[in-house]
């Protein structure tokens, strides 16, 4: 299989997802992520289709991203944010901070944009699966969580982000998926000041499918486009 069939295959099983669920395909991103993949490969991607790119490893983004010769859309930051990096993610202008989970980091980030006048869309990072393993906040904690970000000047929530349990029982999956769409909806009725309820970012390789049906609208896809990581 090339890159170009496999994006092929990924947006037709979206679009079947989808059209399951009675959604329009037209309002679920696909955020092709490119870790461990070198930039030729990810330029095949953008010369097929692909628009919006992420990475979960500020080292390696800051490698490759500046080194891409193909445009893309946007950038996204997948993974986990360690506060002493903040400095060499901001500069690489990623549209989309997926991972917010913790306040400290949080602020610390709104204090680097602050003194550079600059402005962030987040997610915050939910800890769907009770899997102590995972990062994300408790789902319980959610809320008081968004109230106290949302005061932060310089970031702006857009939405949510999980990664679902790493599980072949598709129930348990689903029960992930659920759980972030119900947040989600009830974030939204709570009208939080600077807070805005757009994202719902979820689904991978194993699990796109149940997380469209779920209503998410951005999936991130790594090994169905690429194939199978090396490291
Ligand atoms: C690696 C990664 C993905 C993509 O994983 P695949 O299973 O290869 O699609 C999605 N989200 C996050 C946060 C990741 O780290």
């Amino acid at each position: 299989m090339t890159i170009s069939n496999n994006i092929a295959e990924v947006k037709a099983r979206i679009a079947a997802a989808a059209r399951r669920a009675g959604r329009d395909a037209e309002e679920i991103s696909l955020l092709a992520v490119t870790k461990t993949h070198s930039v030729e490969i990810i330029e095949t991607a953008l010369e097929n289709g692909i628009e919006l790119i992420a990475e979960n490893r500020i080292q390696e983004a800051e490698k490759k991203i500046p080194q891409l010769a193909e445009s893309y859309k946007e950038f996204h930051f997948i993974g986990h944010l360690q506060s002493n990096k903040i400095s060499k993610l901001i500069p690489l202008k990623p549209a989309l901070i997926h991972s917010i989970d913790k306040f400290s980091t949080a602020r610390k980030l709104n204090d680097y944009l602050t003194l550079y006048n600059l402005h962030q869309d987040i997610l915050i990072q939910v800890n769907t699966s009770a899997e102590k393993s995972k990062f994300g906040i408790d789902p319980a904690e959610t809320v008081d969580f968004i109230r106290k970000i949302s005061l932060l000047t310089n970031l702006h929530i857009k939405g949510l982000m999980t990664i679902g349990r790493f599980t072949s029982n598709q129930a348990e999956i689903r029960s992930c998926f659920k759980l972030l769409h119900d947040l989600f909806q009830q974030v939204k009725t709570l009208k939080i000041p600077f807070t805005e309820m757009s994202f719902l970012s979820m689904g991978m390789t194993a699990d796109f499918e149940i997380a469209v049906e779920e209503g998410a609208n951005i999936v991130r896809i790594g090994s169905a486009i690429f194939g199978a990581r090396k490291y």
